[in-house]
């Protein structure tokens, strides 16, 4: 991935890109936005009417020829393609820059020769997610919508698509606006109080109170949207654990060939073991199969085991798998109890919803494993063979129930990058501070100072409050061109 620093993103100067595939395809388009965009396609576009393209009204589309113009004077200009080409005039365009689109024959070689005529009169080549930057800039889009476009880009699923139209709508910077808004509220009456502490009553404590309450529940309602919505933009995080032997990598390899392997791998995610995603009714499951080693013996062994531990707290689902041709082995119980603690474990969004599969493989053997001893731990139990491809209909019947209870249930689901969940996350602790401060009779300043963090925070989000990290961590993960 490019890494590119907001200081390089420079809005003065008039950027192009290539907008679609350069691969063999019907058509092309090449973008230009900025104050020289309509000088430049003048200079290199002949339109049929003669017409002089740098005076076209708005939304107007123009035929043509994009040529090269001959280095000497007495030669012909060189055409490079037949194209149609688009005005979109400042204010009412994606970047509220001028904006001209080209749309010409695809291929690499049509589109990368008129992006080179394109930047030959001056034009930059634009940086990743330069265009929305520069609609974000000139208050076009929030930060959220920007999400938002880039989810868009890259869905996989229709309700993917669904929820990133309704980010763009701006329906989700609505709600931060709001929590926002009840945040100042409160920020700004414990704000008088400090300033006349002979008027502050219990009651006005105890409505101080009672808003904080609300405001908590309504931060925490959207971590949970976005928790949620990461599933369905993501996949299901689902690992196969289990003893050496148990017969992972045989089911692994049964169940990536009963169901069609959509991607093999996501690049630019922070999950690098990941193996392969399969799409179950409109939901990727990401399947990790972890290394089967519990103890380790040296330094590789060592790192596998980190790794497979840390998509193991990742996952949305776990599935063990068990051998049940043998009785219970040390290595199974150690899995069992560490699921039950994983389960046990109080935290935040997925991490405490995760389902559980305890999958007994080896059923074609004779069975020695006696099931009442893992009656007691929680999960849907299935028995299969791996190996003879018996039971994997039951299996992936328990997989899109464990699937459908982490989806579809809410209608309102945001998307929020990796940054933007962690600032949320700080906004939430800021509040939660304010009530434990209110709830210890602590001195109102504490309360204070944390609600202005919260608010600092959610002003971060809705980029009330300018913020270099966050604004990278949206653009860069952006394609050129968008
Ligand atoms: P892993 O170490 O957990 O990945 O286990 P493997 O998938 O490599 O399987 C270990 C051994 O068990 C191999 O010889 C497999 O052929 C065998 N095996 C796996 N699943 C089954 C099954 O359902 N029935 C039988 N009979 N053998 C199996």
């Amino acid at each position: 991935m490019i890494l590119v620093k907001l200081k390089d993103y420079n809005t003065k100067d008039t950027i192009a890109a290539i907008a679609t595939f350069t691969s063999k395809s019907a058509l092309g388009v090449i973008k230009i936005s900025g104050k020289n965009a309509l000088n430049i396609i003048h200079k290199i576009f002949t339109p049929r009417r003669r017409k002089d393209i740098r005076k076209a009204k708005t939304y107007t589309l123009h035929y043509g020829w994009i040529a090269e113009k001959s280095k000497s004077k007495n030669k012909k200009s060189k055409i490079i393609d037949e194209v149609l080409v688009s005005i979109m005039r400042k204010p009412s365009s994606y970047t509220c820059e001028d904006v001209v689109e080209v749309s010409c024959h695809g291929g690499t070689v049509a589109l990368n020769k008129i992006l080179e005529v394109i930047l030959k009169q001056g034009a930059r080549l634009a940086r990743p997610g330069e265009f929305t930057y520069r609609a974000f800039l000139n208050g076009r889009i929030d930060l959220l919508q920007a999400e938002g476009i880039k989810t868009i880009v890259d869905a996989k699923t229709d309700k993917a698509l669904q929820t990133a139209v309704s980010q763009l709508k701006g329906e989700s910077f609505e709600k931060f606006n709001e929590v926002k808004k009840a945040v100042k509220e409160v920020f700004l009456s414990t704000e008088a109080d400090i300033n006349f502490p002979e008027d502050s009553t219990t009651v006005k404590v105890k409505n101080v109170k009672n808003k904080i309450k609300k405001i908590s529940a309504a931060i925490k309602a959207i971590q949970d949207a976005d928790n949620e919505s990461k599933i369905i933009k993501e996949g299901l995080v689902c690992v196969i654990c289990g003893k050496t032997n148990a017969g992972k990598s045989t089911l692994f390899n049964t169940l990536l060939q009963e169901e069609r392997v959509i991607v093999s791998e996501i690049p630019g995610t922070t999950r690098d073991a990941i193996e392969e995603t399969i799409n179950i009714r409109g939901i990727p499951l990401r399947i990790y199969d972890t290394a089967g080693i519990l103890t380790p013996e040296n330094f590789i062994e060592k790192k596998a085991l980190e790794k497979s531990s840390k998509v193991f707290n990742e996952a949305d689902l776990i599935m063990l798998v068990l051998d049940g041709s043998r009785h219970l082995e040390k290595d199974d119980l150690f899995l069992l109890n560490k699921i039950r603690n994983l389960r046990d474990r109080k935290g935040s969004g997925a991490e405490c919803a995760k389902s559980v599969i305890i999958i007994i493989n080896k059923s074609d053997l004779t069975q020695k494993l006696n099931l009442k001893n893992i009656s007691q731990h929680k999960g849907v139990k299935v028995k299969l063979s791996a190996l003879k491809k018996e039971g994997i209909e039951d299996l992936e019947k328990a997989i899109v129930k464990a699937a459908a209870s982490f989806c579809g249930k809410r209608e309102d689901l945001i998307f929020l990058n990796k940054y933007q969940s962690e600032i949320l996350k700080s906004a939430y602790n800021d509040i939660l501070g304010a009530q434990v401060y209110l709830n210890e009779n602590r001195e109102i300043d504490l309360v204070n100072l944390s609600l202005k963090n919260a608010l600092d925070n959610l002003g971060r989000l809705t980029g009330e409050v300018f913020c270099e990290e966050l604004l990278e961590s949206i653009f860069n993960d952006f394609c050129i061109g968008k």
